[in-house]
């Protein structure tokens, strides 16, 4: 049985990943300090005997016998992310740091989530691993695209200075089932209004595209990095099925049968134009395809939504 710490693992993605760790008989540590993570999401998962939660900071050392850890703590969505910027970027680079000297007091193999973020707003497109970005590194998104940035520049360097068994990840638009309903990023904000019958808040014009990956795929490709060796990456995990962020709100209204209208709002300061992952790696390296068509995605999380909100 291996010991396997998950950071952030009361949020979106670490719930899932907690419960599929644990599905495979591992021990699995949950760490979160619930800044944007919920009790709910690890509800079930704390009646299982080999579950421990530990509510702690990241920016704050931890230490424990470990095998495998997976950095996932850190707010992702945007409204959540800049409401406290410096605790944001300290949570990247003190975080890092902190699990990084965990890796290698008892030579566990460390994992990051890293972003697509890391590329801003992309001058090549599809976005390649080789590609270096073009990011603001002075405006709003900038606590979390450099803290990202800082982070993978940790990572490589304690792999080049002292040898530790690291992977990066960069995790491109993902959703699905144990997003919060105030989490403010737009499958969950689109989803919401559309259940409510409230206007669906388009930023911008609505032209500017993301490609958007379902939970389950995610989890498969964040276990196979971690179980790959001899591969560090930055490897991009994500669905390179492109769309306007106008597409994606009429899939949502047609699904749900909702009334909602579309209304236009400000876009915010150096919102990506475009995103698509060119997945070739992931596919060589990690054997890597997402299954699950966006359809079906949408189905599932439409249906975790309507239990969960008050209409
Ligand atoms: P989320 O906000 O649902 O989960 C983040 C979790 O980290 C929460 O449980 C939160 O309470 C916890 N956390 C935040 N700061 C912490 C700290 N200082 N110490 C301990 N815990 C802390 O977001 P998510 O979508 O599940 O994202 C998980 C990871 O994946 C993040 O690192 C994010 O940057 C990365 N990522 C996600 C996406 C996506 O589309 N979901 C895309 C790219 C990268
Ligand atoms: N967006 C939107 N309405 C919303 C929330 C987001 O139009 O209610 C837009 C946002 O401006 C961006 C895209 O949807 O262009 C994806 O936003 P999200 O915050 O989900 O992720 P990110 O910008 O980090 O890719």
């Amino acid at each position: 049985m291996k010991r396997i710490l998950v950071t952030g693992g009361a949020g979106f993605i670490g719930s899932h990943l907690c419960k599929r760790l644990l599905d495979e008989g591992n021990y699995v540590i949950c760490l979160d300090n619930f800044f944007t993570g919920s009790i709910e999401n690890i509800e079930k998962l704390q009646k299982h005997p080999h579950f421990e939660l530990v509510e702690h900071d990241i920016t704050e050392e931890y230490f424990t016998v470990i095998d495998q850890i997976y950095n996932l703590a850190c707010p992702a969505s945007p409204p959540h992310y800049q409401y406290n910027p410096v605790k944001t970027i300290r949570t990247s680079v003190m975080g890092i740091i902190n699990m990084l000297e965990l890796a290698n007091k008892y030579g566990a193999t460390l994992l990051q989530a890293s972003t697509s973020e890391i590329y801003g707003d992309p001058l090549v497109h599809p976005q390649t691993e080789s590609y270096w970005g073009n990011v603001n590194p002075i405006g709003v998104r900038s606590c979390y695209d450099e803290g990202k940035r800082c982070a993978e520049t940790l990572m490589m360097d304690y792999r080049r200075q002292f040898g530790t068994d690291v992977k990066i990840v960069r995790i491109f638009n993902t959703y699905g089932p144990n997003m919060h309903p105030n989490d403010g990023r737009v499958v969950s904000n689109f989803i919401v209004q559309a259940l409510r019958g409230d206007d669906i808040t388009i930023y911008g014009n609505g032209n500017q595209t993301r490609s958007f990956c379902y939970i389950s795929d995610l989890v498969e490709g964040l276990v196979r990095m971690m179980n790959t060796p001899n591969f560090t990456g930055p490897v991009n995990l994500g669905n390179p099925e492109e769309r306007t962020i106008k597409d994606l709100a009429s899939l949502i209204i047609e699904l749900i049968h909702s009334k909602s209208k579309l209304v236009f709002k400000p876009l915010p300061s150096d919102d990506p134009v475009k995103r698509k992952p060119d997945i070739t790696l992931a596919g060589d390296k990690l054997k890597w395809n997402p299954a699950i068509d966006i359809q079906d995605g949408l189905k599932e999380t439409i249906e975790y939504f309507k239990n969960k909100i008050t209409v």
